[in-house]
């Protein structure tokens, strides 16, 4: 079978272009389990933030699974409790020490709130000590992703943003492609709680390729040059999206999924979640 494509960033550094994402994974020991599984199956990048509070789980399972750490990409996110000056530069020590590794490959950015310059400054200082390797941002849809490209040292390799076939952000898409800062998608199955699976042009392609719905989407993905981390807590499912590197959609094909854009909105409101996340739900946990 054909392995998993690296990107290359505005660094010259690469990233594994499948990752495996671990939100909503509850616990160190669960977390530790699933990531092990993935580990097995080849992925060689896990998504994971200090918000989820599971980094243990992703630190131990990597630890464990005797693979050397420069083999393996680790993506973890500083909350929007932890941006300021001092604040974001302690939040990088303790984010090493959760995880147990002397660097991190990629920190974003988890959200554009609070004093996410001076946030941003602080990764830059830590960028320059070597304690981060890339640095990226994570839900800037807005004026605010230009706003902080213009005014900082080291531009954001990339962009994390809610990103599956019924929405596509086209918009903010052109401008991260014009500045080279890669789309990352987070949901790229749309979390399962939409029709996705069972539109017609998955259907029909699931039948043709003989590969599941969830397979056909993420193949769109990696086609259409996304940076993916599918979450699954479930062994066969987490192999089952690995395995999307030994077929290929046709441009119509493409096109057919392309068109499902604007069918229904996203799944997950950022306005929301600050609402719930600053103001109702404490910090996470150290
Ligand atoms: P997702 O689109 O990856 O959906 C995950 C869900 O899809 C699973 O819980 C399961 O119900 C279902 N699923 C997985 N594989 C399947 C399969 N083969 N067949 C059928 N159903 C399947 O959604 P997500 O977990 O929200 O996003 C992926 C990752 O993105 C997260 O784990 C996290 O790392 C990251 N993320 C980042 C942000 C952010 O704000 N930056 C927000 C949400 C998620």
């Amino acid at each position: 079978m054909s392995s998993c494509p690296k990107i290359k960033l505005n660094n010259g550094n690469e990233i594994p272009q499948m990752g495996f994402g671990v939100y909503q994974i509850k616990g160190d020991e669960l977390t530790e389990k699933c990531v092990a599984e993935a580990l097995k199956v080849g992925y060689r990048h896990i998504d994971t933030a200090h918000y989820y509070e599971n980094e243990r789980g992703v630190g131990a399972a990597i630890k464990k699974s005797g693979i050397p750490r420069d083999q393996i990409w680790v993506t973890s996110k500083v909350w929007v409790t932890e941006f300021g000056s001092g604040k974001t530069k302690a939040a990088i020590e303790k984010m090493l020490k959760r995880l147990d590794m002397e660097y991190i490959d990629l920190v974003l950015l988890h959200y554009p709130y609070n004093d996410y310059l001076g946030a941003y400054k602080e990764l830059e200082e830590e960028y320059k000590k070597g304690h981060i390797k890339n640095i990226g941002i994570s839900n800037f849809e807005d004026y605010k992703f230009e706003d902080l490209y213009n005014k900082v040292e080291i531009k954001p390799v990339l962009n994390q943003i809610e990103l599956h076939p019924y929405f596509q952000q086209r918009e903010i898409r052109k401008k991260m492609d014009e500045l080279n800062c890669k789309t990352e998608g987070w949901a790229p199955l749309g979390q399962a709680l939409t029709n996705l699976f069972a539109e017609d042009c998955i259907k029909k392609l699931s039948e043709k390729y003989k590969k599941t719905p969830a397979q056909i989407v993420l193949r769109w993905h990696i086609q259409s040059g996304f940076i993916t981390i599918p979450k699954s807590c479930k062994p066969e499912r987490i192999k089952e999206n690995f395995e999307v590197f030994d077929f290929e959609l046709t441009e119509d094909e493409m096109k057919s999924i392309d068109e499902l854009n604007g069918k229904r909105s996203r799944v997950q409101y950022n306005w929301l979640i600050m609402y719930f996340a600053l103001w109702l739900l404490p910090a996470p946990k150290d």
